[in-house]
């Protein structure tokens, strides 16, 4: 199987998505020409089956979906979710900090950043800026200034012997990035190299002032293939733009003869609690929109099933005990069934059943994943979605090594292979074909 095109495609993707704003820019262009129909949520719709549909919320969250031709609400959706943001630093609103000649930049860790990763590397900033217009109006702007703009410099080991076995990191006064330097008294201030930034990409705004902005950094370093046979992937932002990519393409093909929906969310990564995390209402209410009658919607999420997808920890060759050695999960072996005694993952022994269905038709093999029992357990929006909704859900994800870092690893197969499972579910019927025993 030649998955050069499939990864090219996800690479331009990853590249040009630094923050949520631009990935789900990037998923509303390609649902578009898809032929799906925006719609926005302070107006009313008229929709109709046959037609495939998308909204956003808050620029960081969509909600895609089809209505079947062939089938009624009542018979319910084939659900994906994913989400549209990744650990990183934000900087703060009054950003500028001068030390001596230098120009920097404070900023906050957002999610639960591996830092260390963050020092030495060419870093660029984007995000979306709030400008009052000369008309009055309020404009919002996305910008990226798509080029390495600022570092955040290493303390030479000379200055810390240690550096090796401690490593601690301040969050406060170690991570502020280098913007600038004055060598001629002159120095840059932040809001006017926002402003040309705007300008730059957005001929026509008429700016008068910036008002506030959601800015972050990352790092300008294309994703790349690596390995002897180039059978990894090293990029950023892999947890969870692979799986984003992944449900857009799937969903952008699905035929429109099913229903489905791809609901990717903001704000997992700091707990998914805000108006479009998966905390929030948007899929609720989207829900309640397709579905006015309360029963009907009862009866659809019922005849639903989600599958949740968030990267997973394939095994660390370095750290072998780390993991449980009968749930030793690999890079290029096919997507991970994700479980937890606990629900920190939504999956149990019927949802795990579904998917394996789903992948034995698709012809792909899954793996299983459970933590050691001796470690604590991460999370997803799969148990949050399950719970607002009460849909069967399933949490699976692509095998990743470096979960967080600033550069993280997957197999060259394994965004394509979890794309053919859930493009394979998006037409399966596996989830209906159930008997329950246990009930009389
Ligand atoms: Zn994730």
């Amino acid at each position: 199987m030649n998955f050069t095109p499939y990864n090219s495609n996800l690479f331009s993707f990853l590249f040009s998505s630094p923050t949520p704003f631009h990935a789900v820019t990037n998923i509303e262009k390609h649902l578009f020409q898809q032929g799906f129909i925006g719609l926005q949520e302070n107006e009313r719709w008229q929709l109709t089956q046959g037609h495939g549909y998308y909204l956003t919320r808050d620029n960081g969250a969509v909600i895609a979906f089809i209505l079947g031709s062939d089938e009624s609400c009542e018979q319910g959706f084939r659900m994906l979710a994913a989400h549209t943001d990744s650990p990183c630093l934000q900087i703060k609103p009054r950003a500028e900090i001068r030390v001596g000649s230098y120009l920097q930049l404070g900023v906050e860790v957002y999610g639960g950043s591996l830092l260390a990763p963050w020092f030495d590397r060419d870093l660029s900033l984007a995000g979306r800026v709030c400008c009052r217009m000369s008309d009055g109006n309020l404009g919002v702007y996305l910008v990226d200034f798509h080029r390495p703009l600022l570092t955040i410099p290493s303390i030479a080991i000379h200055f810390d012997r240690d550096a090796n076995k401690n490593g601690e990191i301040n969050q406060q006064k170690h991570l502020p990035p280098l913007l600038s330097q004055s060598v001629d008294g002159q120095l840059p201030d932040f809001t006017t190299l926002l402003l040309a930034q705007i300008q730059q990409e957005h001929k026509k705004a008429d700016v008068a002032e910036i008002l506030s902005f959601d800015m972050f950094c990352y790092d300008f370093q294309e994703p790349a293939y690596t390995g002897a046979k180039n059978e990894f992937i090293s990029s950023a932002r892999l947890d969870n733009l692979l799986s984003c990519h992944a449900g857009m393409l799937a969903l952008g093909k699905a035929e429109r003869r099913k229903n489905v929906l791809l609901f990717c969310a903001n704000h997992e990564e700091n707990g998914s609690t805000s108006a479009s995390g998966a905390h929030g209402s948007f899929l609720d209410s989207v829900l309640e929109r397709i579905i006015t009658d309360p029963t009907s919607r009862r009866i659809a999420l019922c005849n639903s099933f989600l599958v949740s997808m968030d990267n997973a920890h394939a095994a660390h060759p370095n750290f072998m005990e780390k993991i449980d050695a009968a749930h030793e999960i690999h890079l290029n072996k096919g997507p991970v069934i994700k479980l937890n005694a606990n629900q920190r993952y939504a999956t149990n022994s019927i949802s795990a059943a579904i998917f394996k269905n789903v992948c034995k038709e698709a012809e792909v093999i899954p793996q299983e994943f459970v933590m050691r029992s001796d470690l604590p357990c991460g999370s997803t929006i799969g148990p949050i979605t399950a719970a607002r909704l009460g849909v069967r859900t399933v949490d699976i994800g692509a095998a990743s090594l470096a979960m967080h870092s600033i550069r993280e690893h997957t197999g060259a197969m394994d965004p394509y292979l979890l794309c053919k499972s859930i493009e394979q579910f998006l037409r399966s019927e596996a989830h209906r074909k159930i008997v329950n025993y246990c009930v009389r």
